[in-house]
């Protein structure tokens, strides 16, 4: 279990709150400020219930100071979420920062700058974290997507200060936690995309908890590949063979059924619009590629998913970003926002291209909860124990 803000007692105290604020920049302007307006809540209660609120955050992958990855520009619409003035700081640490804190009121909100100015922050340096928590009484961590580095603002400072979950955080951790620690059953998982190879450890944990993996994506040819079928010229690890084999032996032995196309889209060429037919699994032409699932496979994922209470989804079933291949991917993430909508079935996904996947398929915000952490996510998909979140317990 970890903490949360409610059981802080703020009034008057200096609390940091490490948020992610990582936002595409051109130009020295933001362009989507997602992130900064959903980091807002825990900002805004925190002022509102008297903290002094100093924000931490990192921008890009600086070495030392670069001012291309200042956070001067988050300063103007960080102040917009929050409706009131945001004060600034030019470093994380130091005496013209410990100034500034100094003369912050009850419910003034400051910024610090990039804390990955400093080296020792991704080293989790114990004089930096030290340095950092002389800053405040108390610590919110709101950065579920870096909580899987043990970085000195994301690990190190939650064993110096009193520390908590910001809202973001508690809701991704309860939103995750109904999908694998105590889902209602049955659980499917659907995992697509490109290769096995990246995904080693996620299936490997999967199997372990989930009554149906349902396996889409290029990664479904190394595994079609595996039980002997010919996949053309298909996106297949065929190296991976024994390891697809030794995951559908582990699925059996944990009672976990793996559900894998049966027929297929496929086409001469990666490209839009190329022309294409659906062909069954077992007939797929030497000289064709499989490009995404076809009819035959969508309606079985979804008439197994039809008794299921849980889904969890990684990875698309095609190759999405090009048409017509994004099909299968889109019918079942509508069938599956449908479900949720009728309060039928849990939908949580996340992970680099599922977000856009969802997000073309019009239903990013209808799934139960849609992660946009990345590898923090995929890290907790593969069972790991995040630092981050450990911290907090
Ligand atoms: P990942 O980042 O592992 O989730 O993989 C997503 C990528 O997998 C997307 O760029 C898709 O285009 C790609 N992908 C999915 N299915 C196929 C397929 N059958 N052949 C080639 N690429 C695919």
């Amino acid at each position: 279990m970890f903490k949360t803000i409610d059981m802080l007692d703020v009034k008057g105290k200096r609390v940091l709150v490490r948020a992610d604020l990582n936002v595409p920049a051109k130009d020295g302007k933001v362009t989507d400020t997602t992130r900064i307006d959903r980091s807002a809540a825990t900002l805004k209660e925190l002022a509102a219930k008297g903290a002094r609120v100093i924000v931490l955050t990192h921008f890009g992958r600086p070495k030392g100071r670069e001012d291309k990855y200042s956070q001067k520009l988050l300063v103007e619409p960080l102040a917009k979420a929050v409706g009131k003035p945001v004060a600034w700081a030019d470093d994380c640490v130091g005496p013209e920062v410990e100034k500034l804190i100094a003369s912050l009121k009850d419910g003034d909100i400051a910024l610090l700058e990039n804390v990955r100015f400093h080296p020792e922050e991704e080293k989790n340096d114990p004089g930096f974290a030290k340095q950092l928590a002389a800053l405040g009484d108390l610590y919110v961590n709101d950065a579920f997507s870096t909580a899987h580095r043990a970085h000195a603002s994301t690990e190190g400072l939650a064993h110096l200060l009193p520390a908590a979950a910001g809202r973001l955080m508690q809701a991704e951790l309860e939103a995750l936690g109904k999908a694998l620690e105590k889902p209602e059953k049955p659980v499917a998982a659907i995992v697509g995309g490109a290769k096995v190879s990246t995904k080693l450890e996620l299936l490997g944990n999967l199997v372990g908890r989930v009554d149906y993996l349902i396996i889409g994506g290029g990664m479904a040819n190394t595994f079609l590949f595996a039980q002997g079928k010919s996949v053309g010229k298909s996106l297949c690890e065929k190296e991976m063979a024994d390891t697809a084999r030794e995951i559908l032996d582990k699925a059996k032995a944990a009672h976990c059924h793996i559900v894998l196309p049966v027929d297929a889209v496929v086409a001469g060429e990666f490209a839009e619009n190329a022309a294409n037919k659906v062909v069954s699994v077992d007939a797929v032409p030497d000289d064709m590629m499989i490009l995404d699932a076809g009819p035959a496979s969508t309606e079985a994922v979804i008439d197994r998913l039809g008794g299921c209470k849980t889904l969890v989804w990684n990875g698309p079933f095609g190759a999405f970003e090009i048409k017509p291949f994004d099909a299968a991917t889109n019918a079942v993430a509508q069938w599956a926002a449908e479900r949720t909508a009728q309060g039928r079935l849990l939908t949580v996904a996340g992970g680099g291209d599922t977000v856009s996947a969802l997000a073309k398929a019009g239903v990013e915000d209808k799934f139960s909860y849609v992660s946009t952490a990345g590898g923090a996510f995929l890290e907790w998909l593969e069972g790991k124990v995040l630092p981050g979140v450990a911290a907090l317990g």
